[in-house]
């Protein structure tokens, strides 16, 4: 992260590592939080919410990133402090009507689909911006930013033209008067070109903790 900071001339304090710890046990995450980790981030809301009480003894900031069913809003708006895949106005409103009052903020990311059209998650580029103004409305809710899962490629030129597309949404929706300070881009494979433009947290997963083995009954 700081090689790709330095390269493109910004400073690493400015970008936020997310660890994904989705598959991985309790002890992990235990490990990487004793080496100076605060952030993590979930896919599974079954798997996060195990996690979150084996570890309620560490003050971990809890991300949300995996793919939303309105029947599991209750649980994310309860016991995360931030979600980076909403794609539609109903888990917006939802969230937003769920989250307990004795909390901040939950801290939002639209999830956009920026080059993956078998992907079924992500609000189209076409429709971000309306979704992004109806989301800024809804109370108990702070929209931050975007995220984005490009198709995977080995090619950076590829890898950093569709980051590009993200940033340049990014920069329109402040344009238009969002204040938005988050761009949610970059895994393992593809956060160097990420960082080159503009990502301001990273999620990492398997560099981090390794390959993951998906276990029966998970997607
Ligand atoms: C699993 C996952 C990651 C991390 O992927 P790695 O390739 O292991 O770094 C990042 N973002 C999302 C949304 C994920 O589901």
């Amino acid at each position: 992260m700081a090689a790709a900071a330095v390269s493109a001339g910004r400073a690493v304090n400015d970008i936020s590592l997310l660890a994904v710890s989705k598959t991985f046990p309790d002890g992990a995450l235990r490990c990487a939080y004793q080496a100076g980790q605060i952030r993590f981030a979930e896919s599974y809301v079954q798997e996060a919410l195990e996690k979150i009480s084996a570890l309620q003894d560490l003050p971990i900031e809890w991300h949300f990133i995996g793919p939303i069913q309105s029947n599991k809003t209750r649980p994310i708006a309860e016991n995360f402090a931030w979600v980076h895949s909403v794609d539609r106005v109903k888990i917006a409103e939802r969230l937003s009507a769920q989250r307990p009052a004795h909390l901040s903020p939950l801290q939002l990311c639209l999830q956009v689909n920026i080059s993956d059209e078998s992907s079924k998650s992500g609000v189209s580029p076409d429709e971000v911006s309306d979704l992004a103004h109806a989301v800024a409305r809804l109370p108990n809710l702070q929209l931050r930013g975007l995220m984005a899962i490009p198709a995977p490629s080995e090619d950076v030129t590829v890898q950093r033209t569709a980051f590009a597309r993200v940033r340049e949404l990014f920069d329109q929706l402040n344009r238009q008067g969002l204040q938005l300070d988050t761009l949610s881009m970059g895994m393992s494979h593809d956060f160097a070109a990420a960082i080159k433009e503009g990502a301001t947290m990273v999620r990492v997963g398997s560099a981090i903790f390794g390959n993951r083995i998906y276990s029966e009954g998970m997607v």
